[in-house]
């Protein structure tokens, strides 16, 4: 894919990160974002590691916290082994982004967008190469009821620190910051719709009829 097709795909993502329409978006600000993309390319140093686990062993990391959690039930049902991902997009990007806050608020505010689309294309596109058969869709600690904290357990329970340089901070956020620690359950197909929402029956986004996904 060119740069251009690149950021054509990540672009609308972007602006939904920023509470931009965009389809209202005018051509001075999309040839600024793409000028912002092109710098980002440049500073991204992407890393991805992939570990096969028994399903189970994510509910052992820590019971306490993972038992509670109805959505990691429901989404693993079924799943008697699931993928955790863990992906970054390296340290530079940070600097850069810290560099241009000082700078240009503006611009910093839409290379940051950029670089958290970029970040789950490049690990859309990390998942695809495991050619993981049979999975459900991609989720985080975070998602609905999933503890953050899991973030932290996976970095530790694998090594992740040591291996492609993801840390623990504060606040449950990782460094570098354009970092996730995802999974996939295996050997059942799901992808991110309502009708495979844990929340399909309680959703307070659809009674305002919005939606977290085009679906
Ligand atoms: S909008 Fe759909 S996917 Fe999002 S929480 Fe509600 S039911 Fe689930």
């Amino acid at each position: 894919m060119t740069k251009e097709e690149i950021f054509n795909r990540i672009f609308p993502l972007a602006c939904r990160y920023m509470r931009a329409d965009v389809l209202k978006i005018d051509k001075e600000f999309s040839d600024k974002a793409f000028e912002a993309f092109k710098l980002l390319t440049k500073d991204v140093r992407f890393k991805g590691l992939d570990e096969t686990v028994k399903t189970v062993d994510i509910f052992n990391l820590q019971p306490e916290l993972t038992g509670r959690s109805e959505d990691l039930s429901f989404y693993l049902e079924g799943c008697e082994e699931a993928v955790i991902m863990a992906t970054t997009l390296g340290v530079d990007v940070d600097s850069h982004s810290k560099k241009l806050q000082a700078t240009d608020m503006g611009f910093a505010v839409i290379y940051d967008s950029l670089a958290s689309s970029y970040l789950e294309f490049l690990t859309d596109e990390f998942e695809k190469e495991l050619d993981l058969g049979e999975h459900t869709f991609r989720f985080a600690p975070g998602y609905g009821d999933i503890p953050i904290e899991l973030n932290y357990i996976i970095i530790d329970s694998f090594g992740i620190s040591k291996k492609i340089g993801i840390y623990k901070a504060s606040n449950n956020l990782m460094l570098p910051q354009k970092s996730m620690i995802t999974m996939c359950g295996l050997g059942k197909q799901s992808v991110p719709t309502c009708r495979n929402c844990i929340r399909l029956n309680s959703c307070s986004l659809r009674k305002d009829n919005l939606r977290c996904y085009n679906s």
